[in-house]
């Protein structure tokens, strides 16, 4: 079994281990440039652990790959989202 890698420097989290990408290809949440996520994101819908994966990544700023089942544009716009909320 693998996990998918954590953040640059960041320690493994428990929730990781439950993570449905932990018994797929871990590549395919990091697709190369142009490649789908569309399979991924399949994936991480029917995971247990999708939102704490979700706020993991926001919470480290994941810039790459799918998290939670949403790719980098997706959490950016839930990043800028909240921080219009906390400055409003
Ligand atoms: S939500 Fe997706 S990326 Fe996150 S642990 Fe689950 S399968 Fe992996």
């Amino acid at each position: 079994m693998t996990t998918r890698p954590a953040a640059a420097g960041a320690r493994p989290t428990a929730w990781q281990a439950d993570g449905l990408c932990a018994q797929t290809d871990p590549e395919l949440f990091h697709p190369e440039k142009g490649g789908t996520t569309a399979y991924a994101k399949r994936v991480c819908l029917a995971c247990e652990v999708r939102i704490e994966c979700l706020e993991y990544a926001l919470a480290n700023g994941e810039l790459h790959g799918v998290w939670g089942g949403m790719g980098p544009d997706q959490r950016k716009a839930i990043r800028r989202a909240r921080d219009r909320r906390r400055s409003a």
